[in-house]
């Protein structure tokens, strides 16, 4: 049952006066705690390749940006910051990289079956597009959960940012439908604010999470990368009262309108939201709505070549090139989560159903 129309959801998009602003925090944030409870599940990031054969338009990490210098982590920087996870207390590592055909399914199917044998930690894939064989195979190793997002799922706007493989023809959301098949649990989301993008075709996506019914939904405003297409600018805005703004209200917006459309997923105070506001962020999604931080693992000499988009932000995680983790930054992290009246979730915080 939908708890707020798609024309609510238009409204609040170009809702601007503050008051009633505060009421939809406020509406959002209960909704969180009624369904979730106040535990912020942390999930170490790490981004095992920036390698990626693909050329999404607003992404540094497209195989047509010849500047990025590549990387792939081996088997053991993989597994030692894995552990450093496990030290750490968080609940989930999620492996992260581009559509990278050098990352062999057996070889990553391995990994996955070490980690679910050595850990009680949760494992969650983010690779890209990969074929069905590859996807069944990572699950049937015991993979927990896949992000795939689609970021538009706007018919004119798709086929802009994301142009199709040579050989396939795949709709992200038909993949995010395809994951759920198999079993995992199925992340997906969005950008805000990518030229072109309307208010009536954010309500649209925000609409889609509640049919796809999301295990897991990230959103972040889109931030132009200058190495790309869309960061130089080749698509075009609309109008300007037709436009979505990239910015940091309209992202808490959309947090807040997500959890109200779709309870219990588990949301992300997302690394752009780091990125957009360094200081503040991460805090202030968590109180319109999110419920889940993702602290980078990523080796310190690899971070920041996994560059979606420049500067990106990033919550505090291992402190030097060995990965471990600085006991100082964990505990300012649990102290920014305990100033908000929050605490750090046990176990690996998978999706409640009610
Ligand atoms: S969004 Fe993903 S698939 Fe697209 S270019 Fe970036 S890393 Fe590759």
């Amino acid at each position: 049952m939908t708890r707020i129309s798609y024309d609510d959801i238009c409204a609040w998009l170009r809702e601007d006066d503050p008051d009633r602003l505060a009421s939809l925090w406020e509406r959002a944030d209960t909704v969180r705690r009624e369904t979730v409870g106040d535990a912020v599940h942390l999930r170490g990031l790490l981004e095992i390749s920036n390698h990626c054969c693909r050329m999404c338009t607003y992404c540094g990490l497209r195989a047509g940006n010849r500047k990025l210098r590549r990387y792939r982590m081996d088997e053991g920087e993989i597994m030692s910051s894995v552990f450093n996870a496990l030290m750490a207390g968080y609940g989930t590592v999620v492996l992260q990289a581009g559509e990278d055909y050098g990352i062999e399914g057996l070889w990553l199917a391995d990994i996955v079956r070490r980690i679910k044998s050595e850990t009680p930690l949760a494992v969650t894939l983010s690779m890209g597009e990969r074929p069905q064989k590859d996807l069944v195979l990572w699950r049937d190793a015991g993979a927990d959960r896949y992000l795939l997002r689609f970021e538009t799922s706007d018919p004119v706007l798709y086929p802009l940012i994301h142009p199709s493989a040579p050989d396939r023809h795949q709709h992200r959301v038909d993949i995010v439908r395809q994951l759920k098949q198999i079993g995992y649990e199925t992340g997906s989301g969005i950008m805000i604010g990518i030229p072109g993008q309307g208010y009536e075709s954010l309500a649209r996506d925000i609409h889609l999470f509640e049919a796809l019914d999301l295990d897991m939904i990230g959103v972040g405003p889109y931030i132009p990368h200058p190495d790309t297409p869309m960061g130089r600018n080749e698509l075009k805005k609309l109008p300007a009262a037709e436009q979505v703004p990239n910015t940091e209200l309209m992202t808490y917006k959309v947090i807040a309108l997500t959890r109200m459309v779709c309870p219990e997923a588990n949301i992300p105070a997302t690394t752009a939201l780091a990125t957009v506001n360094r200081t503040e962020g991460i805090k202030t999604g968590l109180r319109r709505g999110a419920n889940i931080v993702m602290p980078n693992l990523t080796p310190v000499q690899y971070r920041s070549l996994y560059e979606i988009y420049p500067e990106k932000g990033c919550i505090e995680g291992p402190s030097g090139a060995s990965g471990v983790i600085d006991p100082r930054s964990l505990y300012n992290l649990y102290q920014r989560l305990h100033d908000i009246g929050r605490t750090v979730g046990d176990g690996q915080g998978n999706r409640r159903r009610g």
